[in-house]
C-alpha cells in the first residue's frame, strides 16, 4: 500500500485529496493544526488506511514529528502533499513583520523542511506535490507575502525535480484559481465576487474542490510518471487568458456595478 502525508488535511482542498488518495487504496497520514477538522477525515478514508497528527507545521519540531509517524505507522512514505495554507492576503504595505514571517513560515518553509525530512524515506516512483495559487502566477491584487510563498514554492518544486529526478521522485505543483473552500467561503457569500469570476473565467463555472483534488491524484498516479516539474493549473483558464465574457464588456456591468 502506498502512503501519502497531506498537510492541512482536515478541510477543503486537502480532504478532498485525502478521499481521492484513500479511494485509490493509498494510506493517508493527515496533518493539520486543528484535531476536530482533522475528525473529518474519519469519513473518508477507512481507519486502517489512516493517521492523523494535529500539529502547527510552524513549529520547529513539525516535520520530524510527521515523519516518524508515517514512518513508525507504515515504514515508507510514496507520496508528500504541501497544501496547508491560510488565506486573507494583505498587500504588501500593510503587511508587518510578524505575517511576513507566518505566512512564510506556513507555505514556504514548513513545505522545504517537510521534504528534506521526507526524501531518505522516499524510494523511485515517489511523488511530491505542492499546492501554489494563481497568485504566483499572475500579479494577485493583495497578494503580499501570500504571492511571494507561493512562487516561492515553485522554485522549489523545479529544483526538486532536476535534483531528484535521477532518483524516481518526482516534484510537481498545482496551482489552483478560486476554489470554493473554507478559506474563501466568505467571499463566496457575495454575488459580485462570484459574478466577477463567472465573467473572467473563460470555462462556464466556478472551480471546486473535486476539480483540484482530481489533478493531485492524477499527479500522484503511475500516468504521471513522467510529469516532473511541472505547475498544473486548475482555474478555467482565468490565468492564461485576457478574458472577459460578452456581459462583462457590456455597458450594463459597469452600470451594475457603479
Ligand atoms: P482550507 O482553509 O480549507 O485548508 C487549509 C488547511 O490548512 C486547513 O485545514 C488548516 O487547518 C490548515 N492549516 C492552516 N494553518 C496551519 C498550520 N499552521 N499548521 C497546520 N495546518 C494548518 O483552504 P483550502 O482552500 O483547501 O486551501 C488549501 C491550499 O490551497 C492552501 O495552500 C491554499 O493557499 C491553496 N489555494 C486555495 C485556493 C482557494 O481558492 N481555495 C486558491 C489557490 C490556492
Amino acid at each position: 500500500m502506498q502512503v501519502a502525508i497531506i498537510t492541512g488535511a482536515g478541510s477543503g482542498i486537502g480532504l478532498g485529496t485525502a478521499e481521492k488518495l484513500a479511494a485509490a487504496g493509498i494510506a493517508v497520514l493527515g496533518v493539520g493544526r486543528d484535531a476536530d477538522k482533522l475528525a473529518q477525515l474519519d469519513h473518508v478514508v477507512p481507519p486502517e488506511q489512516l493517521a492523523t497528527l494535529p500539529v502547527d507545521l510552524t513549529d520547529d519540531d513539525a516535520p520530524r514529528r510527521v515523519i516518524d509517524l508515517a514512518v513508525e505507522r507504515w515504514g515508507q512514505i510514496d507520496i508528500l502533499i504541501n497544501n496547508a495554507g491560510i488565506g486573507k492576503p494583505k498587500p504588501v504595505h500593510e503587511t508587518d513583520d510578524a505575517t511576513l514571517d507566518y505566512v512564510l513560515a506556513l507555505m514556504l518553509r514548513a513545505p522545504f523542511r517537510l521534504i528534506r525530512e521526507a526524501l531518505p524515506h522516499m524510494r523511485a516512483g515517489s511523488a511530491v506535490i505542492n499546492i501554489s495559487s494563481t497568485y504566483a502566477i499572475v500579479g494577485g491584487i493583495r497578494g503580499g507575502a501570500y504571492s511571494a510563498a507561493k512562487a516561492g514554492l515553485l522554485g522549489l518544486t523545479t529544483h526538486m525535480a532536476v535534483q531528484y529526478g535521477p532518483q524516481g521522485i518526482r516534484c510537481n505543483a498545482v496551482a489552483p484559481g478560486v476554489i470554493n473552500t473554507p478559506m474563501t467561503e466568505d467571499n463566496f457569500e457575495s454575488e459580485t465576487f462570484k459574478k466577477m469570476n463567472d465573467h473572467m473565467t473563460p470555462y462556464p463555472r466556478l472551480g471546486t474542490v473535486e476539480d483540484v483534488a482530481s489533478t493531485i491524484a492524477f499527479l500522484c498516479s503511475p500516468g504521471a510518471e513522467l510529469i516532473n516539474g511541472q505547475t498544473i493549473v486548475v482555474d478555467g483558464g482565468w490565468s492564461s487568458t485576457k478574458y472577459l465574457s460578452d456581459f462583462g464588456r457590456s455597458s450594463k456591468w459597469v452600470a451594475a456595478e457603479s
